[in-house]
């Protein structure tokens, strides 16, 4: 009930997000509210909208992976938007954070972006090894992660809480 579905610019459906999200990408003019919940409204201190049930992004997004999206490198540092899961700065390459030399996998849960620096500090070792702790947790990227990201769109946090109490949706 509290999830909303969303569509392509094209009416294509993409996938859910939570309601907090839908709400973010309405007040950001990223989407319009095609199907509200009757009668419920969110009402914040500078905010007052429909709750909506559907709603369309403005512009068309072309999503780079829907479904059990299949692990690749490029796939990691589309995930973490191309930043090093170390120090934040700009990644070029992938870390297992669980070496291969270790067993690691090729798999979403135990691969990060990683600077090239990074990278070879920690070489075969596992973060806590190295003492390099990792500063967010991989994650499998869902159909909604992957649209938000299509759209340059962070994943994974939301200003809001539900339900919006006065005067604390505004920011
Ligand atoms: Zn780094």
């Amino acid at each position: 009930m509290r999830d909303t579905l969303v569509l392509n610019a094209s009416f294509e459906p993409l996938s859910t997000v939570t309601l907090n999200r839908a709400v973010v990408l309405v007040l950001q003019d990223k989407a319009v509210v095609e199907q509200a919940h009757p009668g419920l409204r969110m009402r914040g201190a500078a905010i007052d909208i429909p709750v909506p049930r559907v709603i369309r992004l403005c512009r068309y997004v072309r999503v780079p992976f829907r479904r059990h999206a299949p692990w690749s490198r490029r796939g990691v540092l589309v995930r973490d938007q191309h930043r090093c899961a170390y120090c934040g700065r700009r990644a070029s390459t992938v870390d297992h954070v669980v070496p291969r030399a270790q067993g690691g996998q090729d798999t979403w849960l135990n691969t990060v972006a990683s600077c090239a620096e990074d990278n070879h500090r920690k070489a075969a070792r596992t973060p806590e090894e190295a003492g390099m702790p990792l500063l967010r947790q991989p994650f499998v990227p869902s159909p909604a992660d992957a649209m938000l990201l299509a759209m340059g769109a962070g994943v994974r946090s939301s200003p809001f809480r539900w339900p919006a109490p006065a005067g604390d949706a505004a920011a």
